[in-house]
């Protein structure tokens, strides 16, 4: 989300709109500024620019001027459903899933051909990078320790 100048500076001024929502909100010490309009699944919405969003997004985007990436989450530290204080926020950004290098299996005609390719000269990282292996795998393959039947 990014906020734009006709967001905080237009017709209806974003920040006090939101503030209107909010218990305690700007009070010094340490105290949760709590949401005060009806939580939407648990979590404090916001009504802007036609639809709901999160209002801890908004709070921590007005607070610290930044653009919440989309998949970013935005949780409390204070673990007060309730609560927006932006210093009680924190940007948890998760973990792309991981990747998994897909197996690649040998079979008899690949490591007959590995084993005429050694041979032949090629070295065993050659023969890793053209089969898809390790190069430790490869030098299993050429020496027989895998594969063995052939
Ligand atoms: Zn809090």
């Amino acid at each position: 989300m990014t906020l734009t100048d006709a967001d905080l500076y237009g017709r209806r001024p974003l920040l006090p709109r939101f503030i209107a929502h909010v218990q305690n909100a700007g009070r010094c010490g340490l105290a949760c500024w709590l949401w005060l309009a009806p939580l939407t699944r648990g979590a404090p919405r916001f009504h802007f620019r036609g639809r709901h969003i999160s209002a801890r997004r908004l709070a921590y985007a007005l607070a610290f001027g930044v653009s919440v990436p989309a998949e970013a989450q935005i949780v409390s530290t204070c673990r007060r459903s309730r609560c927006v204080r932006p210093d009680h926020l924190r940007l948890r950004i998760p973990p792309p899933p991981r990747m998994t290098k897909p197996r690649i299996m040998l079979n008899p005609e690949k490591a007959a051909a590995m084993r005429e390719a050694r041979s032949a000269g090629k070295t065993l990282r050659a023969l890793g990078e053209h089969f898809h292996v390790s190069e430790s795998m490869a030098c299993l393959v050429v020496n027989g320790k895998r594969w063995r039947q052939l």
